[in-house]
C-alpha cells in the first residue's frame, strides 16, 4: 500500500485514480485522513468537530458498491471532505463557530451535503470560521484560534481559516467554504491552497447559515485547481430550494481545467490586469509574486491588457454598508425562542421575552458579530437608509458596470488575492478597518456576483504563501479555470513541484510508525 503520509499528500484526482485502480479503498483514505488530523489537530485546530466514525461508515458503503455503481457516480466519488462549520449537517453539531449555536444538531442537510452523500464522498468534519463567517483571521471564532500550517503563529486567514488550514495540514484533500466577501479566496492566499467563489447562484445556498445572502456563495477548497473544478461541478447545479439559483446546471470546469493543464496554450485569451487592485498598499512581495505569474500567463501566450475598474475603491466602503445591513437582519432568527443558546434574565429584571432575547444575545454573540449586527441597524433605520444603504446600493450598481466594461475588454481579470501574506495572531483584532482591508481585492466579485478564485503564486520574501486571483464573468465560471490550472502547471515546473513541498510539516513525522 502506499505510504500513509504521501497518500495524504496527493491530490483528490489522484486519490480518486488510486481507488478506481483499487490500489488503496475509501476507508484507506478516511483513516489516513483521521491519522493526520489526530496528530495535526494539537498545532493546527482547523476542525470544531471531526465526524470520524460516520465518514468510516461513508467509506464503507463506497467501498461495498458494484464496480458498476462506482461507474455512476462523479469521478471524486469515495474522497473524503471536510465542511465549514457554516454548512449545516443532518446529526453533526453545527455552531458557526457561535455560542448562541452551540450544540445545535440539524435535523436536515444543506443541499450541497446532500449532493456529496450522494457522490459518496466521506464527511470528514466541521471546520472553524470566524464567527458567523465574519472577520479574515478565524480569530474570531468563540472556540478556538486556527494555526496557518505555514507558520503556527500566524492566522489562516478567513472567514475559513479552518477549512483552507485542514487542506493545507493534509488532514483533508478537500473542503467547502462560504465567501460572502472573500472567505473562501483569501484563506486560500494566506494558506497556499485553491479557493473558488463560483458565480452567485451557481451553487445552492439551501442549508448555508445566512451571513448577507445577496453575496454569500459556497466554494470548493482544494490543493490543485482540477480538484476544485470537479468538486464544483459536483456540488452545482439548479436547487429549487433556492429562489437564487441559476436554472442551468454547471459550466464544464472540468473540461476548462483540463484543457489549461494539459495544453498551457492562452493563444487568443486576453487577461486583464485590474489597475485599481494591485500596487499602492500591497505588500512588495506579494506584488512581486504577482507580476511574475502574469509573465507567465504571457508565456503561454495570453495577451496582457490593464483594465480600469474606477469605482472599485468604493467597494470597501459599499460592502461594509451592504453586508452588516443584511447581517442585522439574518441574525435577528437568533432570537432564544427557537433553536441555540436562551438565557433568562436574572431575578431581579423582568422576565420577558424581550429580555430573555437581550440576555441570550448579548451572552451569545461576540464584538465582531455585535459591531455589524449594530453598524446595519443603523445604517438600515428610517431617517439614514437614503443616506447609507441607497448610496451602497448605486456603488454597487456602478461597479457592476465596472465589471460589464473590463470584460469587454479582456476574458478574465487578474489581481493579487490579497495585499498581505499571513500576519500574526493580534495583529489586527484591535483595528477592525485594518482587519476588513484584507478583502480589498476579493470583494468586488461578491458586489457584482461574478465567480473569482485563488491559486497560490509561490512565497513572498517572508517565506510565507501568496495568492492570485482570476475573475472571470458570471456564469462563466469555465473561463477562469482555464488559465488558472495553465498558470499552476506552468508555476509548478519552475518550483519543481507543488508549493506545498517547501512546507515543513512536523505532525506528519511521528506517522507511518
Ligand atoms: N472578511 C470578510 C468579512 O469580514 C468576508 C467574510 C466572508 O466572506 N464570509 O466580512
Amino acid at each position: 500500500m502506499t505510504d500513509q503520509n504521501e497518500l495524504v499528500k496527493l491530490s483528490a484526482y489522484e486519490m480518486a485514480a488510486k481507488l478506481r485502480a483499487k490500489e488503496i479503498s475509501s476507508r484507506d483514505l478516511v483513516a489516513a485522513e483521521l491519522d493526520v488530523i489526530d496528530a495535526a489537530e494539537p498545532s493546527i485546530k482547523a476542525f470544531l468537530k471531526v465526524a470520524g466514525e460516520a465518514a468510516l461508515e461513508q467509506a464503507d458503503a463506497f467501498d461495498d458498491l458494484s464496480d458498476d455503481d462506482k461507474a455512476e457516480l462523479p469521478e471524486l466519488a469515495g474522497v473524503p471532505i471536510a465542511i465549514k462549520d457554516m454548512i449545516v449537517t443532518k446529526g453533526i453539531e453545527t455552531t458557526a463557530a457561535s455560542r448562541i449555536l452551540e450544540g445545535w444538531i440539524p435535523p436536515y442537510d444543506a443541499t450541497v451535503i446532500e449532493k456529496l452523500k450522494a457522490a459518496h464522498m466521506p464527511i470528514l468534519g466541521k471546520t472553524n470560521l470566524d464567527e458567523f463567517a465574519q472577520g479574515s483571521s478565524t480569530e474570531h471564532s468563540a472556540f478556538q484560534r486556527t494555526s496557518n500550517p505555514w507558520d503556527v503563529e500566524r492566522v489562516p486567514g478567513g472567514s475559513g481559516g479552518g477549512s483552507a488550514a485542514a487542506v493545507g495540514a493534509f488532514e483533508a484533500p478537500l473542503a467547502l467554504g462560504t465567501d460572502t466577501g472573500g472567505s473562501i479566496r483569501q484563506p486560500g492566499a494566506l494558506t497556499g491552497t485553491v479557493g473558488v467563489k463560483p458565480t452567485y447562484g451557481g451553487v445552492s445556498r439551501f442549508g448555508a447559515i445566512a451571513m448577507a445572502s445577496s453575496l454569500d456563495q459556497i466554494g470548493p477548497v482544494s490543493r490543485t485547481v482540477l480538484d476544485s473544478a470537479l468538486l464544483q461541478e459536483i456540488i452545482g447545479g439548479h436547487d429549487r430550494r433556492d429562489s437564487t439559483s441559476i436554472p442551468e446546471g454547471p459550466r464544464p470546469m472540468v473540461a476548462a481545467a483540463r484543457d489549461g493543464l494539459n495544453n498551457r496554450d492562452l493563444k487568443g485569451m486576453k487577461v486583464g490586469l485590474v489597475k485599481e487592485l494591485n500596487g499602492d498598499g500591497f505588500q512588495p512581495g506579494v506584488e512581486a509574486r504577482f507580476h511574475e505569474a502574469v509573465k507567465k500567463l504571457e508565456s503561454m501566450g495570453a495577451e496582457v491588457v490593464e483594465v480600469s475598474c474606477p469605482h472599485f475603491k468604493y467597494a470597501l466602503g459599499a460592502y461594509y454598508i451592504i453586508m452588516p445591513s443584511e447581517v442585522s437582519s439574518n441574525l435577528a432568527r437568533y432570537d432564544g425562542m427557537r433553536y441555540g443558546l436562551r438565557v433568562m434574565p436574572p431575578e431581579d429584571v423582568p422576565q420577558t421575552a424581550a429580555n430573555m432575547m437581550a440576555y441570550t444575545r448579548e451572552a451569545g454573540f461576540g464584538d465582531e458579530v455585535k459591531r455589524r449586527i449594530i453598524l446595519g441597524t443603523y445604517a438600515l433605520s428610517a431617517g439614514y437608509y437614503d443616506a447609507w444603504y441607497g448610496s451602497a446600493q448605486k456603488v454597487r450598481t456602478l461597479i457592476i458596470d465596472d465589471f460589464r466594461k473590463a470584460f469587454e475588454q479582456a476574458d478574465v481579470l487578474v489581481s493579487p488575492t490579497s495585499p498581505s501574506t499571513a500576519f500574526k495572531f493580534g495583529e489586527k483584532m484591535d483595528d477592525p478597518l485594518a482587519m476588513y482591508m484584507n478583502d480589498i481585492a476579493t470583494i468586488p466579485a461578491n458586489l457584482a456576483g461574478v465567480p473569482a478564485m485563488s491559486i497560490p503564486a509561490g512565497l513572498s520574501d517572508d517565506g510565507l504563501p501568496v495568492g492570485f486571483q482570476f475573475i472571470a464573468p458570471q456564469q462563466r465560471d469555465e473561463v477562469m479555470y482555464k488559465p488558472a490550472a495553465a498558470l499552476e502547471a506552468a508555476l509548478e515546473e519552475c518550483w519543481n513541484g507543488p508549493i506545498w513541498q517547501s512546507l515543513r510539516t512536523p505532525w506528519l513525522d511521528g506517522l507511518n510508525k
